[in-house]
């Protein structure tokens, strides 16, 4: 799943190039947290209508709400985490190390080069990362970005 992920992954970037993907990336990371509020509105909400109700059904459909918006709020916030630590763990590595150009394209060497056990050619790859190979556009310099240990959920493409 970890290397399926990183294989949507890579092919994310490589579809709409870095500066867009990453572009998205931070769009989609705060609407995760815009949703994380809400759901805390959600929540406030359920605390507030548990405090005037005086049935046990009004009390329990009070209780159900903010369980709900517990549990969206802490899924969306996950999300939000996720989804910038994602981006930021490439975006540190977008510099180009011959003109300081930030963003790449991937380049045609290969999407996914090592197995995380340090590759020949890019003997700094440290264990549970992959990665793709980028490509300045501006000066043609070729370096290495590693792809962050995925769990199950799958990345934005
Ligand atoms: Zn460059």
């Amino acid at each position: 799943m970890k290397r399926t992920n990183q294989r949507l992954l890579a092919a994310g970037i490589a579809k709409k190039g870095f500066r867009r993907w990453y572009e998205r990336q931070l769009i989609d990371a705060h609407l995760w947290l815009v949703g994380c509020l809400v759901a805390m509105i959600l929540v406030a909400a359920g605390v507030e209508l548990a405090t005037l109700g005086t049935g046990t059904a009004e009390r329990l459909s009070d209780g159900a709400l903010v369980l709900g918006g517990l549990a969206a709020g802490a899924y969306a916030f996950r999300r939000y985490l996720r989804t910038l630590m994602v981006a930021e763990f490439i975006g540190e590595q977008a510099d180009c190390p011959g003109c300081g150009r930030h963003g790449f394209r991937v380049g045609q060497q290969s999407p996914i080069g090592s197995t995380g056990s340090g590759s020949p050619a890019y003997p700094h790859a440290a264990a549970g990362f992959d990665e793709l190979t980028a490509a300045c556009p501006r000066c043609k310099c070729h370096w290495p970005v590693r792809l962050p240990a995925l769990g199950p959920e799958k990345p934005t493409p």
